[in-house]
């Protein structure tokens, strides 16, 4: 009989990057449960984690690669797909340019090692501008101002949960999402402790999320008004002299700026607009001042909006303001083992970010870190014209369901010449592709949280080795990244993928090499590629992007990491509570946090122009459409498990039973909500968490779509919020879709009564 086998690994369902213990004999998953022994997570896991056994076992993955020819799908040999993928997309590129092709890639990317190591490779073959992610439909705004204030896109404070005083949450429900953009296991254990040690929790949201349930403090805002409150608070800091950066008055430019800024913000003149009284703004922002440790934190709801850049940036200039930036306790900058660019170079200074380098086509938006706006892509693929997108490669995405006005989308697909997925299941978007190239399930890959170790509330490293081995046949994700590479790059697609695996090696070292301040500075690259020998593939670039980081052996001693000292510690390796790094950490031209960058100082004209508008109020039938997030459902491929999607309907329209009287609308009943972009109906859903005048429904439903195989999802469709969405409406500053207090109708649907 065949034994049973321990093995520890990281779940990679969400951004938390609990520690996992899981039972196997032979291929069968016998149990998963928290690895107690875990540096970062002690034990701890969500119902999600449970979902990876049932994942496993799912008749739906696709574990061969298919083609589909007159709408039949086949199962063909990866040489086979290979040479279907240079069939269609070679001549595309030849007969009409590199920008023919979009590359859409998914929130699931960036739990993979192998993506976020190869990626890169594949786009510089790819050499097109049409380059879409999920990063702009969730967060490209955090990232644009925490590049503009501190110098690269991942320099984003997270705030210090387990030693601060006082947490201003706005638009995050860490306790249902496990944090975002903050990576920190058991956040409902940590924000109990923040308050049994005599701390507060604030929360500020249109909704009382399990968040603010357990908070000491919430407040309704009106969706889309976080900007006015938090300038508000702003103003109030200087208006009564509460200002305090502390040590951080050395590294500041702009302080008098934004002072001068802040001045038509009054509490009183935004309260209207927000909802929230001017007592109460003013109070909030006493009490962030006086706080020996505090931090303001916000989250998709902050991020999602028209305002979203502006936000993300008011966010961090009071944490600047209350001398809580870069204070323990406050908000810190996290300094992770590997792939860190703020932990690049001689720190201090750097180059800083530039954005809009190129623009999409039609709408003239800007390219944000070599990304355009997911908002685009429909138009970008409708509109004839040189450089109209006529093929798409997606990887581990669903647009059609995440992205705004999907029905748009959907058509939009129906039009391309050829289509190339990489997922593991026949879903809304890949559907319409050409060629489906499904990747090894997750625990039969290696995983390193190469993204979310730089968010992370505490300093770790924590490697695993592939659980299971691969089905006989299979290939390795990079494997699948480089054979595209190769054929993006014209090699074809009998080429060797171990050549630009070599290349790809080989170009990070001597760029490590070069680099002033490295600990391998003036090194021989060769040199170093021998040590990493016999590796290969994601394993040699993990190894050496730990031993060249800020805690690597640097290849020349036996103190300090490596991929084989991390993988000794199945548990994971504790590098410590986050530390300030200021200035270290800084990456602006000027070595100073910009507190004023020239395009956030611009925007705030806009914002100033709606500070003057009146009728803020809306009115009956009229609401405003916000998102919401379920403990037991992140991404839409979740919805085709069934211990994640049984029990009662989730996917509903949450509305306040005052408002929902006004509109004589009853709780079960269907309701028709209507939007500039489509319309949808759903069930009606009463509950007073939500704020009046405001309706909500989660997001990644909407499984009705035939010619999907996704037989569970089918069976719970839910209904397609993005339906509603408006694809014209982005945050000018990062092209973020602006999916948070999107105007509607809401109204009963009548019945017939023969
Ligand atoms: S919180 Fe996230 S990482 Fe932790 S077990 Fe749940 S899904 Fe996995």
């Amino acid at each position: 009989m065949t034994e049973t086998r321990t093995s520890y690994t990281t779940c990679p369902l969400c951004e938390a990057t609990c520690g996992l213990e899981i039972v196997t004999r032979g291929r069968e998953i016998l149990s998963i449960k928290g690895d107690a022994q875990d540096v970062f997570s002690h034990g701890y896991i969500c119902p999600k984690a449970y979902s990876l056994k049932e994942l496993h076992e799912d008749p739906d993955v696709l574990r061969e690669p298919m083609v589909r020819r007159v709408d039949q799908w086949h199962k063909v040999s990866w040489d086979e797909a290979f040479a279907e993928v240079e069939r269609g997309l070679a001549p595309i590129l030849e007969e009409y340019g590199r920008d023919a092709l979009a590359v859409y890639v998914g929130n699931p990317n960036v739990h993979s090692l192998a993506s976020l190591l190869y990626l890169p490779t594949l786009l510089h073959a790819a050499r097109t501008k049409n380059f879409y992610s999920a990063s702009t439909v969730d967060q490209m705004p955090k990232q644009v101002s925490s590049g503009l204030m501190f110098g690269t896109f991942l320099s984003i404070p997270v705030p210090d949960v387990d030693r601060t005083d006082y947490l201003l949450l706005l638009g995050a429900n860490p306790l249902v999402s496990n944090g975002s953009l903050m990576t920190a296991p058991d956040m409902r254990g940590r924000l109990r402790k923040l308050r049994q040690r005599g701390g507060r929790l604030v929360v500020i949201d249109p909704y009382r999320t399990r968040t603010a349930q357990e908070a000491d403090e919430h407040h309704f805002i009106r969706p889309g008004s976080d900007a006015f409150f938090l300038f508000a608070i702003v103003n109030t800091l200087f208006a009564e002299g509460l200002t305090a950066p502390g040590r951080l008055n050395d590294y500041l430019n702009g302080l008098e700026e934004v002072r001068a800024l802040s001045e038509e913000f009054t509490p009183e003149r935004v309260a209207p607009i927000c909802g929230i009284d001017a007592d109460t703004i003013r109070r909030i922002a006493n009490q962030l001042a006086v706080a020996p440790r505090a931090a303001v934190y916000g989250r998709i709801g902050t991020c999602t909006q028209s305002f979203g850049t502006l936000v993300s940036w008011l966010i961090d200039v009071v944490n600047v303001l209350t001398g809580n930036l870069d204070r323990e306790g406050g908000a810190l900058f996290p300094r992770p083992a590997a792939g860190g660019r703020n932990t690049s170079g001689p720190g201090g200074r750097g180059r800083g970010v530039r954005v809009g380098r190129w623009k999409s086509r039609v709408r003239g938006l800007p390219e944000y870190f070599g990304e355009l706006p997911a908002a685009c892509l429909a138009e970008e693929i409708e509109t004839p014209g040189r450089g109209q997108v006529r093929a798409v490669l997606t990887l581990a995405g669903n647009p059609v369901l995440s992205t705004p006005n999907s029905e748009r989308l959907q058509k939009a697909f129906d039009t391309l010449d050829f289509m190339v997925s990489v997922d593991i299941y026949l879903n809304e978007t890949t559907r319409h592709a050409n060629v489906i190239l499904p990747p090894p399930l997750s625990l039969a890959r290696s995983h390193y949280d190469l993204a979310f170790y730089q968010l992370s509330v505490r300093n770790i490293a924590r490697y695993s080795p592939p659980i299971f081995e691969r089905n006989p046949g299979a290939l390795a994700e990079w494997q699948i990244f480089l054979h595209l590479t190769a054929i993006l790059a014209g090699q074809g697609a009998n080429a060797d993928p171990r050549i630009i695996d070599e290349l790809t090696a080989h170009t990070l070292v001597q760029r490590e090499v070069a680099t002033s301040g490295s600990n391998i500075e003036g090194r021989d690259p060769g040199e170093i590629m021998d040590a990493l020998k016999p590796q290969t593939g994601p394993e040699r670039l993990l190894d050496f992007l730990l031993r060249s980081g800020p805690y690597g052996d640097g290849f020349d001693s036996s103190q300090g990491l490596s991929l084989s000292e991390v993988a000794a510690h199945p548990h994971g390796v504790d590098l410590g509570p986050l530390q300030p790094r200021i200035p270290e950490v800084l990456r602006t031209p000027s070595g100073k946090i910009d507190l004023a960058p020239q395009p956030i100082v611009e925007d705030i004209e806009r914002l100033r122009r709606a500070l003057n508008q009146t009728g803020h109020e809306s009115q009956n039938g009229h609401a405003l459409l916000i998102g919401r997030r379920d403990l037991r459902s992140n991404n839409s491929w979740m919805h085709n498990l069934h211990v994640l999607t049984k029990g009662k309907e989730r996917c509903t329209l949450h509305i306040h039973p005052d408002h929902a009287a006004r509109l004589s609308l009853c709780n079960g009943e269907t309701a028709r909500v209507t939007s500039r972009a489509g319309i949808v109906e759903i069930p009606i859903e009463l509950t007073d968490a939500i704020m009046p005048g405001v309706v909500s429904i989660p997001h990644g439903w909407g499984h009705r779509l035939p010619g999907t195989t996704m037989h569970i999802a089918s069976e719970h469709p839910g209904v397609n919020t993005n339906i509603l969405t408006d694809e014209g409406e982005v945050d000018p500053l990062s092209g973020n879709a602006v999916l948070n207090g999107i105007p509607v109708v809401v109204e009963r649907v009548m019945v017939n009564v023969v």
